[in-house]
């Protein structure tokens, strides 16, 4: 029954039931009539008073926080109790829901590699993520409405704030001394735009090294392509006698070397970077490959200095990429040959380390290397003198490759060298690339 219909029955019945009531009462003072009208009265009266406690429960409940059940009154008031309660209910839970998708929005934004910036349509940041607050160091929720100009202060920043519709990133360079940052900006809702902010250092500074190699690599093959050149030129217009012919073709055959040197020591950077990590179940006689290159050191040398292979540590296995090895350890004591004035001495050994692992050591009684350059000599290219390294043949890549080497093998070059006493370098290898061979079978 519609519980419009109930209420107005409930009414009628306790105003009927207090009206006969009332006629009862009154037939026994001979005033029945007055005696129902009285009786009616009461009646409707005591189905006020009862309506007028369920409107107050149920006020009461809307008043609070409505965490407990609405009041379950029967009749109208408890079902519009029942509804409300539903309503109430059903639209917090739409609430909670939209709450938590907001939620998994802004987290999934803030979980972003790159930065986001909610700026409103007066530049006023309404949300950041960490990543962006780190970029321009902002705080996430103090700077919260703050207009973005007055943190970001870069001239080159605000100005393209200031241009309408700017679909090209603005790259700002040396944000914090060194930071490069690249920024999109896009509109969105109302006049709010959107800041995507990445960090490019990194991307920026490989781009210059790539550079960098480019002109340093071109400006390695034109040197000795220029002096070729020279002397075609020289050969073909001056009429020669057979020992000039002969001194010619000689410096042509240096710097045809020269530039085959080149090739094939960038073709080892190139093999080396482009290949999977050497293999760690293949291991080589340490003393072997000590043998072998220290061999090729003598034959280079030709007894212009006292070579010595200290073997005392014993027999030893390394776990990696013989060839690589070989040139690693090869490289070092080419270089201590080609620096080491003659008379000089050239010690190869393999030192067991105390915490593990062992080490290759090449050292010499050159001429040592000043402490400025030590960082620097395993860059690409860097030579403390140009016109030694060239005129026995360096490349300046040796070292680079040889740090390649021993990092591929987990380990590290470590160099330590002073002017007019000698340079020690050092392969140093961890413990899983290198055993005593007795422990090996095979
Ligand atoms: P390069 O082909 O010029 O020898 P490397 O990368 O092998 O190139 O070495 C870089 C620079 O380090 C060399 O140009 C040289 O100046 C310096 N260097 C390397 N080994 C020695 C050494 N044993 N004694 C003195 N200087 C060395």
């Amino acid at each position: 029954m519609h519980p419009l219909l109930a209420r107005a029955l409930l009414a009628l019945a306790m105003a009927l039931v207090g009206g006969l009531s009332g006629w009862w009462i009154g037939e026994a003072g001979r005033l029945p009539a007055a005696g129902a009208l009285g009786g009616a009265l009461v009646g409707h009266a005591l189905f006020l008073a009862q309506d007028a406690v369920r409107a107050g429960r149920l006020l009461r409940w809307l008043r609070t926080q409505q965490d407990h059940p609405a009041p379950r009154d029967t009749g109208l008031w408890g079902e519009l109790g029942y509804r409300t309660e539903r309503s109430l209910r059903g639209r917090d839970q739409a609430v909670e829901r939209e709450v938590s998708r907001l939620a998994q929005f802004l987290s999934a934004m803030e979980a972003s590699p790159n930065g986001v910036i909610l700026l409103d349509a007066n530049d006023q940041i309404e949300w950041c993520n960490h990543v962006a607050a780190d970029h321009f160091g902002l705080d996430p929720v103090r700077d919260r409405m703050q207009r973005i100009a007055n943190l970001v202060r870069a001239p080159a920043f605000v100005a393209w704030l200031q241009v309408p519709a700017q679909n090209e990133p603005l790259i700002l360079a040396g944000l914090d001394g060194t930071r490069s940052l690249s920024l999109l900006r896009r509109p969105y809702g109302e006049g709010q735009r959107l800041l995507l902010t990445q960090d490019i250092t990194e991307r920026e500074r490989a781009d210059a090294m790539r550079r960098d190699f480019v002109a340093n690599v071109s400006h390695e093959i034109r040197t000795p392509l220029t002096v070729l050149s020279g002397f075609v030129e020289t050969m073909d217009s001056l009429p020669l006698s057979e020992a000039e012919r002969r001194r010619v073709l000689g410096l042509m055959t240096q710097q045809t070397e020269r530039m085959q040197a080149l090739v094939a020591d960038l073709l080892t950077l190139a093999g080396l970077e482009g290949s999977p990590r050497p293999p760690t179940d293949q291991w080589h006689d340490v003393v072997a490959l000590l043998d072998q290159v220290v061999a090729d050191g003598r034959a280079l040398s030709r007894q212009r200095h006292v070579i010595v292979l200290d073997v005392s540590a014993g027999a030893a296995e390394l776990a990696g990429s013989r060839h690589e090895l070989l040139s690693a350890v090869g490289n070092l004591i080419s270089n201590a040959v080609r620096y080491t004035p003659e008379g000089g001495r050239i010690g190869v050994q393999l030192v067991w380390r105390e915490g593990g692992g062992a080490e290759i050591e090449v050292s010499d009684t050159g001429p040592g290397i000043a402490r400025e350059h030590i960082p620097r000599l395993t860059e690409r290219f860097y030579r403390v003198d140009g016109s030694r390294s060239r005129e026995t043949g360096g490349t300046g890549l040796g070292l680079a490759i040889v740090k390649h080497v021993v990092q591929r093998h987990g380990g590290e070059l470590v160099i330590d060298s002073e002017p007019g006493k000698g340079s020690r370098f050092r392969l140093v290898l961890p413990a899983s690339r290198v055993r005593a061979a007795h422990r090996v079978a095979g």
